[in-house]
C-alpha cells in the first residue's frame, strides 16, 4: 500500500515537473525576459511614435517650403514680363499682382547695382524709405557671408533664400526672404531681391489649412505653430495643446517659429509605457491562469489516483473479508457433518461460530449492496415512529456471543423516558453494527465499551465509547469518506472495506441527524449519533 502510494505520488509529481518544464518554465522565462526587455520595448515604441511624428512634421515643413517656391517662381515670372524702365511702378504692380495670388505676401524689394528699391503693400508702409533702406543695409552687411555663399552656389542649382526678421515690425511678424536675382538675365550676380511675408497671416491661413487637414486624419494628435522668442502660440489645432510637447521642430521657412505636436490625452511616453505595462499584465494573468489550471489539473489527477488506489484496496480487502468467514463456515460445517464431535459444548460452539461468521458475511454484503444502492440513488428507506431503545437492544443481542468470545466488556447506560423517533429500523441497525464492529476491531488490547442513550434538548444522543487505538485529529474528518481507512499500520492489519462510516454518515444525513467523533490516539474514540426528536402530537390530544 505504502509502496503504491509512493508510486502515485511519484507519478503525479513527475507529471507536475513535466508540465512545469513544458508550460510554465517557458512562460516564466518569457515573462522575466519581457520585464527586463520593458525599457527597451518602451524605447522602441517611443522611437516608432517619434518617427511617425517626424514624418508628419516633415510633411508640414515641406508644404511651407513649396509655398515659398511658388512665390519665388511667380516673382521671377512676373519680373520677366516687366521692362524695368520705371522700377518703382514696376514693383508696385508686381507686388499687387503677387498679393492677389498670395495675400500673406506684404511687399518686396529689388537692389540693382547697390541701390535698393522697396515696395510695401499699404498695411506695411509705416516707415520712411530711408528707414527701410538703413535697416536693409544693416541686414545685408550682417548676412553678407551667407548671401555670398548662396549667391555663389545658386549657379550650381543650390538655390536658397537668406531668411531674416524685419526688425522694424514687432513680434517677428514680418519675415524677409533675400535671394539673388541672377535667374533673370538683366540682373548681375550681386543684385538681390526680397519678398516680405506677413508671418502671422501666412500661419493663420495657409499653414492652418494644412495643419487642419492633417489633424482631421490624425485625431489623436494636436499640432500647432509657436513663435520662439517669446514663446507664443500663433495657431493650434486644439486649445489643450500646451508645453511640454511630444515633438517640436523649427519651421524651415520661418526659423523663429516652431512646429509642435502632442498626442491627445496621455503623453507619448505614457502611451508607450501603458501599452508595455498592459502587455506585461496580460502576460502575468495568462501565467497565473496556466499555473492555477495546472494546480487544479494535478490536484484532480492526485484525487483520481487516490480514489483508484482506494478502490483497488477495497477489492483486495473485501475478497479477503469474504474468504475468511466462508472457509471457517465450511470447515466447521464439514466437521459437524462427519459427526465426529461428541462433546455437546463443542458442537454448540461450532454452531455459534458458523452463525457469527455468516452474520459477519451478511453485514459485509449488506454494506456493499447498500453502498452501491446509495451511489446509484436506488436506496429506499421506510420511516416509522419507533422507540430507539429496543432497536439497540436487538443489536446488542446479536453481538452477545461475540462479546463473550472476544472478552468485550460493555457498560450500558440508557435513560428510561427517551421519546419515540422517526426512524428506518434496518438502517439504524446497520449504523449500530458498523459502530460496534469498529469499536471491537480497533480496540486491540482493552475491549471496553460504553453505550449510552441520553436526551439533550430536542435531540436524542446515542454514543459509543471505546478505549481503543483512537484516531488522529487530522484523520477524524476523512474517516467518513468512502473507501477511507486511516494510515495506521494496525488499521491495515485489521480487515475492512472503508465503507462502514460512509454508510453511517449517509444514513444519519437521511435521518436529518449527525454523526460526530471525539477521539484521542491511544486513548479511545467516542462516536455520537444525534437524532432529532420529531414534533408528535401528545397522545392525550389524539384521544380528545
Ligand atoms: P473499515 O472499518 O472497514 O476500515 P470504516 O468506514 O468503518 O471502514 O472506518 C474507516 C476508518 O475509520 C477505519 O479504517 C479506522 O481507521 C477508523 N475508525 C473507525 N472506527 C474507529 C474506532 N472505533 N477506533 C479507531 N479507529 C476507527
Amino acid at each position: 500500500m505504502k509502496k503504491k502510494l509512493f508510486k502515485d505520488y511519484f507519478f503525479t509529481s513527475r507529471l507536475g515537473i513535466l508540465l512545469l518544464i513544458l508550460l510554465i518554465l517557458p512562460m516564466l522565462i518569457y515573462s522575466v525576459y519581457q520585464v527586463f526587455q520593458r525599457n527597451q520595448d518602451e524605447q522602441i515604441m517611443q522611437d516608432i511614435y517619434n518617427r511617425q511624428l517626424n514624418t508628419i512634421l516633415f510633411s508640414v515643413n515641406q508644404y511651407s517650403w513649396n509655398q515659398f517656391q511658388a512665390w519665388e517662381s511667380q516673382f521671377f515670372k512676373n519680373l520677366a514680363e516687366r521692362d524695368l524702365l520705371n522700377i518703382p511702378d514696376d514693383l508696385q504692380s508686381l507686388t499687387h499682382h503677387l498679393k492677389m495670388q498670395y495675400p500673406s505676401l506684404a511687399g518686396l524689394f529689388i537692389q540693382k547695382n547697390g541701390d535698393p528699391q522697396f515696395y510695401f503693400s499699404h498695411e506695411m508702409q509705416q516707415h520712411s524709405e530711408n528707414q527701410n533702406k538703413t535697416v536693409l543695409a544693416d541686414i545685408l552687411v550682417s548676412k553678407k557671408s551667407k548671401i555670398n555663399f548662396f549667391n555663389q552656389n545658386s549657379a550650381t542649382g543650390y538655390w536658397r533664400p537668406v531668411i531674416v526678421n524685419w526688425p522694424l515690425i514687432e513680434n517677428n511678424s514680418l519675415s524677409l526672404f533675400i535671394f539673388p536675382l541672377n535667374k533673370d538675365e538683366r540682373f548681375n550676380k550681386s543684385d538681390l531681391g526680397g519678398l516680405f511675408l506677413n508671418t502671422n497671416e501666412f500661419i493663420l491661413t495657409d499653414m492652418q489649412q494644412q495643419l487642419q487637414s492633417l489633424f482631421s486624419e490624425n485625431t489623436n494628435l494636436m499640432m500647432g505653430i509657436y513663435s520662439k522668442e517669446p514663446m507664443n502660440a500663433i495657431y493650434k489645432t486644439d486649445d489643450a495643446l500646451n508645453p511640454p510637447f511630444d515633438r517640436s521642430e523649427t519651421l524651415w521657412l520661418l526659423p523663429n517659429h516652431q512646429l509642435v505636436i502632442k498626442t491627445t490625452g496621455s503623453s507619448l511616453s505614457d502611451l508607450a509605457r501603458q501599452r508595455v505595462r498592459l502587455n506585461l499584465m496580460f502576460l502575468f494573468a495568462v501565467n497565473l491562469l496556466i499555473i492555477s489550471g495546472i494546480i487544479i489539473f494535478l490536484y484532480n489527477i492526485k484525487q483520481q489516483v487516490k480514489l483508484a488506489q482506494m478502490k483497488t484496496d477495497f477489492v483486495a480487502n473485501v475478497s479477503h473479508e469474504l474468504r475468511t468467514p466462508l472457509s471457517l463456515i465450511r470447515m466447521y460445517a464439514e466437521t459437524l457433518e462427519m459427526g465426529r464431535i461428541k462433546d455437546p459444548k463443542k458442537t454448540k460452539s461450532y454452531y455459534q461460530t458458523i452463525i457469527y461468521e455468516s452474520q459477519r458475511l451478511s453485514q459485509l454484503i449488506n454494506n456493499i449492496l447498500d453502498f452501491s444502492r446509495i451511489e446509484s440513488n436506488r436506496k429506499r428507506y421506510q420511516f416509522q415512529r419507533t422507540p430507539i431503545r429496543p432497536i439497540i437492544e436487538e443489536v446488542l443481542d446479536m453481538y452477545n456471543y461475540q462479546f463473550q468470545k472476544c472478552n468485550v466488556d460493555i457498560v450500558i447506560d440508557f435513560v428510561n423516558d427517551v421519546p419515540d423517533l422517526f426512524l428506518d429500523k434496518d438502517a439504524v441497525i446497520q449504523v449500530m453494527i458498523n459502530l460496534i464492529d469498529n469499536a471491537i476491531k480497533f480496540s486491540p488490547e482493552t475491549k471496553s465499551l460504553q453505550l449510552r442513550i441520553v436526551q439533550t434538548n430536542q435531540e436524542v444522543e446515542v454514543s459509543l465509547q471505546d478505549q481503543g487505538m483512537g484516531i488522529p485529529v487530522a484523520e477524524q474528518k476523512l474517516i467518513f469518506n468512502k473507501f477511507y481507512r486511516a494510515s495506521d499500520t494496525l488499521v491495515h492489519d485489521t480487515k475492512g472495506s472503508g465503507l462502514g462510516l460512509a454508510l453511517v454518515k449517509h444514513i444519519m444525513d437521511i435521518h436529518k441527524g449527525q454523526v460526530l467523533v471525539e477521539s484521542q490516539p491511544g486513548k479511545g474514540s467516542c462516536f455520537k449519533l444525534i437524532f432529532p426528536v420529531p414534533a408528535y402530537p401528545e397522545e392525550s390530544d389524539i384521544k380528545k
